[in-house]
């Protein structure tokens, strides 16, 4: 049996028995034996009718991991294979996913007009959201309205949720499932002339940074540490750094490969906030430069980067630790990216390029490792859009191109042909590969749009996209009864469509209504909110009100304040409520999110519960262990 015969072998047995039966890494690595003989180049291994049919499984899926190489058309995806893999070698990741289609990436102009060259924003835009949008649009579509993504369905519908990139935080396609603002460059609150009307203490939702703490991920893995340096302008959390505000608001930071080490788990009450560098990762390999002519000089071999960053940190070791933090029984989404495709492309650096299509490959490995265990993760594989990168026949006269001498020693001549030395490579508008591996899969195959993918992902985990509904059921409860000055425990359950509440208490007479106090705006954990407030030293009625941020559902439920009552009174909980996770207090200040504000002497006072914290502590002691 020849490595042809071998290899072929186990790509059938990889459609087999789905699930089970991805093949290991190696047996894709091996080529032709003889290209040079009839049927010596080919890939297949007689009919594949049988083997593609059993390939295709209906969902649902209970895990989605969709990867993205950010600029990875069918150039780069062909000039990474030649070069680390030979012409007739497969990407064992990439290639290894066994129903394939292309799909088209135009983005719209503000007028509704088609843009055929889109960008990252708008790109991510359509599969975060579905919706067609123009580029510098974060999931937001050409009339500025935000559309919710997959990332904050998923986590509405109670999976849990991962976003992880190579590059800062902030850029285009981390951004788009976890933020909505008009323009991609609104990076923090210091990015006031680019955020606009986005603003914080311009009435907007603040920069992508805030957002990013907002929309709460279990798992946030990438670069960009320098936007969350910046401080607060306004909202609830003003003059904290935004890594503070993190802290406060009960997120794990990481900042180190140690840090990331040390973290064993994620969940809505102690989220991971990772950043490991300034702006985007170094690249893995080291810098080639393209020139007029440069295809004509001594082909190059591509180097290790000595910036790179720990092998703990890269995108596949990132992959890896995403997953063992979110899989269990509630299934996940997890996006990850390989940014830096695009940026090198960009650069007309090959070698940068090459370098991480291999780290994305490696990180689809990762995914596909997964999945083929799990039974029941739908793996995506695709690109935001194509890019300039070209194998040419003979060093063009006038573009920039550069030889490299691939991994069985031939010369490979890559031209950019689309901005000058020293400019920036342009996007190029070629519709680009999607390819899919398990539960419901077959909805990449054929000729579909970037939209698609949205509903191919929502599909496959059956996800609830009217948020409304979600928080239909809601439930608010507090003590009947509390001493003056005593303590109200409030809770909330329910709200699984709300990723914030915002919270007044007022006295029930109308003169004293005008002295309504805001309980502040706080994180729903798990549909849940938990808060301790100091009761009014004033008898009487009152009644307090929570309005959830996304789906606008109110709750109100009142409470007597009476001498003799008792100080410390508990509520009988609904008996259908679902269990509170508390909001985390994280001795930073211990606010437990009540921020808000300023609350009057005479009226109630939000203080974190000693207990609640104590109940908090002792859950993540048992999750670390688990
Ligand atoms: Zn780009």
């Amino acid at each position: 049996m020849n490595a042809r015969t071998t290899f072929a072998r186990s790509a059938i047995a990889l459609t087999l028995v789905a699930g089970a039966a991805l093949a290991a890494p190696a047996a894709y690595a091996a080529g032709p034996s003889d290209p040079s003989v009839p049927g010596g180049a080919t890939r297949n291994d007689g009919d594949q009718t049988a083997a593609l049919r059993d390939a295709i499984v209906a969902g649902p899926a209970k895990n989605v991991i969709l990867l993205i190489g950010d600029g990875m058309g069918d150039s780069e995806i062909t000039v990474a294979r030649d070069y680390q893999y030979g012409a007739g070698g497969r990407l064992p990741g990439i290639d290894a996913l066994p129903l394939t289609g292309s799909y088209t990436t135009y983005s719209l102009n503000k007028d509704g007009s088609a843009d055929y060259v889109p960008d990252s924003a708008a790109t991510g835009s359509a599969w975060a959201t579905g919706t067609k949008t123009y580029d510098g649009a974060i999931s937001v579509d050409i009339a500025s309205k935000g559309h919710d993504t997959l990332l904050e369905l998923a986590k509405a519908n109670g999976r849990k949720t991962g976003n992880v990139s190579t590059a800062e935080l902030q850029d285009a396609t981390p951004a788009v499932q976890a933020a909505h603002v008009a323009g991609r460059k609104c990076y923090g609150p210091d990015s006031a002339k680019q955020c606009g009307a986005d603003l914080l203490e311009n009435g907007g939702k603040g920069s992508i940074s805030e957002q990013i703490l907002d929309t709460r991920a279990d798992v946030t893995l990438g670069g960009g540490s320098e936007s969350f340096e910046q401080t607060a302008k306004a909202g609830a959390w003003p003059s904290a750094t935004l890594f503070q505000q993190a802290a406060t608001r009960g997120y794990q930071v990481a900042r180190t490969a140690a840090d990331l080490a040390a973290i064993s788990a994620a969940d809505q009450a102690g989220p991971v906030l990772g950043t490991f560098s300034a702006g985007n990762f170094p690249t893995r390999f080291a810098e080639t430069t393209a020139t007029v002519g440069g295809a004509d000089a001594a082909p190059v071999t591509c180097t290790e980067s000595a910036d790179r960053l720990d092998s703990s940190l890269s995108l596949a070791s990132l992959t890896q630790k995403s997953i063992d933090l979110l899989k269990g029984d509630k299934g996940f989404f997890l996006q990850v990216e390989g940014a830096s495709i695009d940026k090198q492309d960009h650069a007309a650096n090959a070698c940068g390029q090459i370098g991480e299509t291999i780290d994305l490959d490696e990180a689809v490995q990762v995914a596909l490792d997964f999945a083929k265990a799990d039974g029941n993760t739908l793996v995506i594989v695709t690109a935001d859009h194509a890019h300039t990168s070209q194998i040419v026949d003979s060093t063009p006269p006038t573009s920039l191109s550069i030889a490299l001498k691939t991994t069985e020693g031939s010369t490979m001549k890559v031209s950019y042909g689309t901005a000058g030395a020293g400019g920036s490579q342009q996007h190029t508008g070629s519709q680009v590969r999607i390819a899919g591996y398990g539960p419901g899969a077959a909805n990449v195959v054929g000729l579909t749009d970037q939209t698609d993918n949205f509903f191919t992902i929502a599909g496959a985990l059956q996800l609830n996209r009217d948020l409304p509904a979600l928080s239909a059921g809601a439930t608010l409860t507090v003590p009947e009864k509390v001493a003056p000055g005593g303590t109200i425990a409030l809770a909330a359950a329910g709200l699984n469509g709300d990723r914030q509440v915002n919270g007044s208490v007022s006295a029930a007479g109308a003169a004293a209504r005008a002295a309504a106090e805001t309980i502040g705006r706080t994180d729903v954990i798990d549909g849940g909110v938990g808060l301790s407030l100091t009761a009014p030293t004033e008898p009487g009625q009152y009644t307090v009100a929570l309005t959830g941020e996304q789906t606008g559902k109110a709750l109100t439920a009142t409470f007597t304040v009476a001498e003799g009552a008792p100080t410390t009174p508990t509520a009988s909980p609904s008996p259908t409520a679902p269990a509170v996770a508390l909001p985390p207090t994280d001795g930073n200040g211990g606010s437990l999110a009540l921020t808000g504000g300023t609350v009057g002497a005479a009226a109630l006072v939000a203080l974190a519960l000693i207990a609640a914290g104590l109940l908090l502590a002792r859950a993540r002691a048992r999750a670390r262990r688990a």
